[in-house]
């Protein structure tokens, strides 16, 4: 019997149009627990990487994370993998909702795409009964739209449909799946599945999911939802409001966006405005936000209600949640009804909320100083706010310029030339970031913005506190009730930055303290995305429900595994590693590992080069930041080091200790 897992993934070509269902390994599962480390373990056997991201040989996974449908609170997120066209290394993005959960009910852990179908289709999976449709009549439909139709169409109004819009059809470099509470929206994962000739995946399913000791398992529930509880009546005090308490950041509950609006950049990540949270605005933007919200909603299974319905006048409702708040209005350098109206546009568009307001502001700074020419942009019209959707339109039908801002600013800048790449200038990895730009270097966050493979940074952060506490007793305050800490030694790094002097930023926490730190708060999310866990509830917020302590007993009780916290750390640095092998296969080098030249004002090239030298070290990666031979052996990755050497990526040591004598492996 299998706990936790069905046991199958459905495989589909979409090239022969072929469905099948396959029995999975669980020993994968003991090594790659499932969700994001059973997608890498599948994109690095299959995926070779000759393949080109717009491929038929190019897989598209969705899945469902290891412990998504049993009663886990917040366990719900689907993983989405491929190869990203924008970065050209492994995209694996999140989302939430339901969908996870219904297609585990529906009897799969994963969907695997291959192939391009000639025409445009949709995936409808009916617990046991599978077809490929015609999606014809949804061509250029927006993709809260397209789900709607799809509903009526298969008259199954709780079906769970994950869809693309205009922008994936044309595969926008950026373009996100919408799953109508959610969405997956980093590396242009629906690009690829645009590309696929997929309009979009709808699941109902009504099977049951085991679990191995339903009673521990259920305590275990239980006490996490007292815990959430007490939380909600115990914000954190001395961060910002919206880091306060749990789930992902709160933006549609919390007003006072003072810290956003003052210390994120404007327009194309360049300007910062001090002194702009007046109290008029603060009145103004409450009472927008107020009108537009008309509930706030959560995904499966979780009491946090992170989203909102947004229903503007004149426009369709749309779901929102987290940063994508401001991205727009920031970008424009306008107002928060502007910015919630052409929301409202780009999600039907379904495009990245992070990437396209940036790509328009780069667009515009272009034109202003006239890079890109009335001769670039007919018809562009005069109005801010205007040109804006104007851009948007252009970009996801990429018509005109809109079809070279499709690809992002990276490559975007390369076609453009003369010049652009200078205006390119918050990219890692070719990927736009948070419009972020800060005084001192931050040498916890430059690890994590340097090598992090999920390249987004809210994706990476979390558990330790972003900044000291200014005094002493608050630190000590805060460190009392820190039983999330995997080891005691984080709270002594804590208690001792301090915001000035010998013990802060750039040298402290040292370079050892911060590869710690790194690690751990990387680990998280590795755990959360394999176990289908959202982040909000674990990774990312400070003092979680979900930590190192009581994750190992979830799997154990739940997936029925026998599971401690170093066999867990083991499984998590596993299936990181072999994320970082594949990116490596792909010909990403220490070289890439860059954050924006204008992150931080004060460098310290010297502290950096240390950071990442010792960074590598501690993970088992050689100068250039490839995986040794010998960690790839202590995580049972030999297969990984073969193919290193054989391609001529790695040098042959002949270095692989004797398995007595090195850490144990998952299955022994
Ligand atoms: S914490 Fe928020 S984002 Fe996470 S599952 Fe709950 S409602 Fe969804």
């Amino acid at each position: 019997m299998r706990y936790a897992e069905t046991g199958f993934n459905l495989e589909v070509d979409l090239t022969r149009g072929n469905i099948e269902k396959i029995a999975t390994s669980p020993e994968d599962t003991e090594l790659y627990l499932g969700g994001l480390g059973t997608n890498a373990k599948i994109l690095w056997d299959r995926v070779p990487p000759e393949t080109e991201p717009f491929s038929p040989d190019n897989l598209l996974i969705f899945a469902a994370g290891l412990l998504c449908g049993t009663p886990a609170i917040g366990c719900n997120r689907t993983i989405v993998s491929t190869i990203s066209p924008q970065t050209r290394l492994m995209a694996f993005s999140m989302m939430g909702g339901f969908w996870a959960p219904e297609l585990k009910y529906a009897g799969y852990d994963k969907v695997i795409l291959r192939g391009k179908s000639p025409d445009l289709v949709y995936l409808w999976i009916n617990n046991d009964k599978i077809e490929i449709r015609d999606a014809s009549h949804l061509k250029g439909k927006g993709a809260i739209e397209t789900a709607e139709l799809i509903q009526k169409e298969l008259n199954e109004p709780r079906a769970q449909i994950a869809a693309i819009g205009l922008a994936g059809e044309n595969r926008v470099y950026y373009a996100s799946i919408e799953q109508g509470r959610s969405s997956a929206s980093r590396g242009g994962i629906g690009a690829v599945m645009g590309d696929k000739g997929l309009k979009a995946i709808a699941v109902r399913g009504t099977g049951d999911i085991n679990v191995a000791r339903p009673d521990e398992y259920m305590d275990l529930c239980n006490e996490v939802l007292e815990y959430i509880q007490f939380r909600e009546e115990n914000p954190i005090p001395g961060v910002m409001p919206i880091l306060a308490g749990l789930g992902s950041p709160q933006e549609m509950k919390v007003h006072d966006e003072k810290w956003h609006t003052e210390n994120f950049m404007w327009g194309n990540s360049r300007t910062r405005r001090k002194g702009f949270w007046t109290e008029e605005i603060s009145k103004s933007w409450g009472q927008t936000m107020e009108k537009a919200r008309t509930r706030l909603i959560s995904c499966y299974n979780c009491p946090m209600k992170c989203g909102a319905t947004i229903s503007m006048p004149g426009l369709p409702a749309y779901m929102m949640k987290c940063f994508t708040k401001l991205t727009y209005t920031m970008a424009a350098m306008s107002d928060l009804d502007f910015g919630l109206k052409i929301a409202q546009r780009a999600t039907e568009y379904g495009v990245d909320g992070f990437s396209t307001p940036q790509v328009m502001a780069f667009a515009l700074e272009l034109y202003e100083d006239g890079i890109l020419t009335d001769d670039d942009m007919p018809g562009l019209p005069q109005d801010n706010e205007e040109r804006f959707y104007w851009l948007l339109d252009r970009i996801v039908n990429r018509e005109g310029i809109g079809d070279v801002l499709a690809n992002g600013t990276y490559w975007a800048a390369k076609e453009i030339g003369n010049g652009a790449e200078n205006y390119a200038h918050n990219n890692i990895k070719k990927q736009e970031q948070l419009p972020l730009k800060l005084s001192m270097l931050n040498p916890i966050y430059f690890l994590m913005y340097a090598t992090g493979a999920k390249i987004n940074i809210t994706q990476i952060e979390g558990q330790f506190p972003q900044a000291p506490f200014p005094r002493r007793e608050q630190r000590e305050a805060f460190v009392k009730d820190w039983f999330q800490v995997p080891d005691e030694k984080f709270k002594q790094y804590f208690l001792d930055w301090e915001l000035r002097g010998e013990n802060s930023i750039p040298y402290y926490p040292t370079v050892e303290m911060c590869c710690d730190i790194v690690d751990w708060q990387e680990r998280m999310h590795y755990i959360d995305d394999a176990l289908g866990q959202c982040s909000g509830l674990s990774a990312f917020p400070l003092k979680p429900p979900y930590h190192m302590h009581n994750y190992p007993k979830f799997i154990s009780a739940g997936a029925g595994i026998d599971m401690d916290e170093d066999k867990l750390t083991r499984a998590a640095k596993r299936y990181r590693t072999l994320i970082r092998a594949i990116n490596i296969r792909r010909g990403m080098r220490r070289k890439d590992e860059k954050p924006p030249e204008d992150h931080w004002k004060h460098r310290f090239p010297e502290l950096e080069k240390k950071l990442l030298d010792e960074y590598y070290k501690f993970k088992g990666w050689n100068d250039e930041g490839i995986p040794t031979q010998e960690s790839l052996h202590e995580l049972d990755l030999d297969y990984v080091g073969d193919e290193l050497i054989q391609r001529g990526i790695l040098k042959d040591t002949g270095n692989k200790p004797d398995k007595n004598t090195s850490s144990k492996g998952a299955l022994d």
